[in-house]
């Protein structure tokens, strides 16, 4: 059933509650030990670098660090993939590079969303050319009914039924990042 749509929604579209703000900040400290306790031997000798997929990991990528109580370096890579549509078309360019080289460096790679795969499947491979260190991945959302693309999630928040997601960093044609919860778009 939907709840109804927050006080500043422009759109008449509902979005029902799927991932309450509490819960995902409970989820993410939880990310942000496990990933202080696996990285902490790491980072004596190797920077870490946490990279951001813009834009859909901005605000779980901003809550998620500052649970990780260790030193780590921030960038980001744009990457398209969607456009403004709501069906995957296995097309992914990067639109934005990393500001710095990574060679030698423990990697963490910051997604939103783990759809068909087909995006970080690519974003894996060209990351590993560059010759980091290790490269892990971090997803707020996972989708397996989706899957297409066989991709390892090392830290995963939720796993979600197949429903186009909006919220907490996931938009609608840009907008909507910013409700601080995931909710599902009921008429899409
Ligand atoms: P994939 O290549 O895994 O199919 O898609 C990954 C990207 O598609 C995500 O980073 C995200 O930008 C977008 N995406 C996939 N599923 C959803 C969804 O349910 N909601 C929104 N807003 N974006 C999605």
């Amino acid at each position: 059933m939907a709840s109804p749509p927050p006080a500043w929604n422009r759109s008449p579209d509902p979005f029902a509650e799927l991932i309450s703000a509490e819960a995902i900040a409970a989820r993410v400290a939880e990310l942000g030990a496990q990933i202080t306790t696996d990285y902490r031997p790491l980072i004596a000798e190797n920077d870490v670098v946490v990279i951001g997929v813009l834009k859909g990991s901005v605000i779980f990528l901003a809550d998620l660090v500052r649970h990780v109580a260790l030193p780590v370096v921030i960038d980001f890579i744009g990457i398209s993939s969607y456009g403004d549509a709501t069906v995957s078309s296995g097309v992914v360019q990067i639109t934005q590079d990393l500001s710095r080289p990574i060679e030698g460096k423990h990697i963490i790679v910051v997604e939103d969303i783990v759809d068909t795969g087909h995006t970080v499947h690519y974003l894996l491979e060209n990351l590993a050319t560059r010759r980091p260190a290790s490269i892990r991945l971090a997803s707020l959302l996972h989708k397996p009914e989706r899957q297409e693309r066989e991709v390892k999630i090392d830290y995963l928040g939720f796993t979600i039924p197949n429903k186009f997601v909006v919220g907490y960093g996931l938009d609608v044609s840009q907008r909507y990042r910013n409700l601080p919860y995931i909710g599902f778009v009921t008429n899409a």
